[in-house]
């Protein structure tokens, strides 16, 4: 007898809710449409992103040809005490950078709920993104019925808000797809494009190369002037949440569990002054971090254009 796949369906969006994921959600892997990330590219979207690869992002199978369904995870990351720069003369650090790095807490359980699935269904094969691969989430969970992307361009779950990390499993087999998503909820609002530090929001449309996020994190190269004057103005030394934190979704957001998700790094509440960390120093303090991504001279740099130049603190 076969299996029943709407059974197998919500079998395991129940066991990927029980291993951390707030909200999950089922998608077809058709391509998407091309006009909008073309004219993305066009624009030079990716000029400080090289690794992005349109063609494959636009059509999951390419990236892996046996893909036929995206289960797909929202997992909530931000904590009511974690507050950027609450700390005083701290830096602001995103709330995403907080605990450790997820890539090492998401895999595993994806990977986990895909060897429980192929105990059901042997034939079922599978492929576990979170992050890394030429894949587009955020259209993807909107796709699967999680939310909608909102004029800051990120995934919003509701009343769930938008602090969380997708985590995308693609399967081989043809389950039964969620509803999408049916239509944005911003409205009329636009507390996100008024809030952005450097003015890389328009609705539904994010320019990287304004981004604080592309040269705090993505990239070693000199941010435009504008962008250097609102790195220093607002203190984000890596990433930024400045149009999360105004989002009207995020009043009372879904909170990330410590118990899922790791102790904070005390690197968000230290003065900024103690924070020209050495090579060592900053090798020690980001291990096994989401932070560990940026290199130490990209954070001391970001910290001489915060605090002005200073020479390092000593390794110990
Ligand atoms: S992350 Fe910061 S700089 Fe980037 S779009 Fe949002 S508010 Fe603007
Ligand atoms: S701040 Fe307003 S416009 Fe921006 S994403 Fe949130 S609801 Fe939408």
């Amino acid at each position: 007898m076969g299996v029943d796949m709407f059974a197998f369906k919500e079998w395991l969006r129940a066991e990927a809710l029980a291993a951390g994921f707030a909200r999950v959600g089922f998608a077809s892997c058709e391509p998407f449409a091309a006009a909008p990330l073309e004219a993305w590219f066009e624009a030079g979207g990716a000029r400080h992103l090289p690794y992005l690869d349109q063609e494959t992002m636009l059509d999951p199978q390419k990236l892996w040809p046996q893909a036929k369904t995206a289960l797909v995870g929202f997992f909530p990351y931000a904590r009511p005490e974690a507050v950027p720069g609450a700390a005083p003369d701290s830096l602001k650090l995103s709330r995403y950078l907080w605990g450790p790095d997820y890539h090492a807490i998401l895999k595993p359980r994806l990977a986990k709920l895909l060897a429980s699935a192929q105990e059901r269904l042997p034939e079922l094969e599978g492929r576990v993104c979170v992050d890394t691969a030429p894949l587009m989430e955020r259209p993807l969970a909107v796709r699967a019925g999680l939310g909608w992307q909102g004029k800051h361009t990120l995934l919003i779950t509701g009343k769930g808000g938008s602090y969380g990390f997708l985590g995308v499993l693609l399967l081989s087999e043809e389950l039964p797809p969620d509803a999408p998503f049916p239509t944005d909820q911003c409205g009329s609002c636009t507390r996100c494009l008024e809030a952005c530090p450097s003015g890389a929001l328009s609705p539904f449309r994010l320019d990287p190369n304004r981004c604080l996020t592309t040269y705090t994190i993505e990239t070693e190269a000199e941010p435009p002037p504008e962008v250097a004057t609102a790195i220093r103005d607002s203190r984000w030394a890596a990433g930024c949440d400045a149009c999360q934190e105004v989002c009207p979704w995020n009043r009372a957001p879904l909170w990330g569990d410590p118990e899922l998700w790791g102790q904070p790094n005390r690197l968000h509440r230290e003065p900024a002054e103690t924070l020209h960390l050495g090579s060592a120093q900053w090798r020690v303090r980001t291990r096994r971090t989401a932070l560990r991504r940026v290199r130490d001279r990209h954070w001391r740099r970001t910290v001489d254009l915060i605090l002005g130049p200073s020479d390092p603190t000593p390794d110990a």
